[in-house]
């Protein structure tokens, strides 16, 4: 059996990578989307195991000592970690595995997994991202203006990726996104 891609997605907050990979999961149901573990605060509706695993800085701190993330970042001063072990399993399983974080885990994993697909999710304007964090509404006032901060830093990574998609229409950004993993996805034929 072939081994399974990794896939890397990132891009600023609000920028809509969730529902773009969503709609690229509806698609490809063999696909799998890695459950990071967090140590910020579950949102409303947020499960544990489902969004994501939530856990103490000290729970964090002992699995991230003991190699068990195959990267991970402070984000708006937070810690996020994708685990290894489930990534690793997944791929040797034939699946491709899609991981949604922050550019500074895509920055490890480039240098850890080279064959790693990195995409870049763009906001087609600063002005936009911030009406959609703001119809979003999940965030403070405070926590926004560091998002959009943060968006702005981010974007400048954006060169780094092998992949650049501007989430201006929604399903345009999905063909589009979708293109690019039936070209890199051994599960496609591609790769
Ligand atoms: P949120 O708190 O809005 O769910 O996520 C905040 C940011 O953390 C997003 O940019 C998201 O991509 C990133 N993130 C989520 N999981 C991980 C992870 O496992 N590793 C890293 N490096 N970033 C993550």
């Amino acid at each position: 059996m072939r081994r399974g891609r990794l896939f890397v997605v990132s891009g600023p907050s609000g920028a809509g990578k969730g529902t773009l990979i969503a709609e690229l999961l509806r698609r490809y149901p063999r696909t799998w989307l890695s459950v990071s573990a967090t140590t910020r605060r579950p949102r409303p509706g947020e499960r544990e195991g489902v969004e994501y695993f939530f856990m103490d800085e000290e729970e964090f701190a002992r699995k991230a000592d003991a190699g068990g993330f195959l990267e991970w970042a402070e984000v708006h001063g937070r810690r996020y970690g994708t685990p290894r072990h489930r990534v690793m399993e997944k791929m040797d399983e034939g699946c491709d595995v899609i991981l949604e974080i922050d550019v500074q885990g895509a920055e490890q994993v480039r240098e850890r997994m080279p064959d790693a697909v990195t995409v870049f999710v763009e906001p087609p304007s600063l002005e936009e991202l911030e009406r959609r964090l703001r119809e979003r509404g999940t965030e403070s006032e405070e926590e926004l203006r560091e998002r959009l901060a943060n968006a702005r830093l981010e974007s400048r990574e954006a060169a780094k990726f092998d992949y650049v998609v501007v989430n201006d229409e929604l399903p345009r950004a999905v063909d589009e996104l979708c293109a690019i993993y039936e070209r890199e996805s051994p599960l496609c034929g591609g790769g």
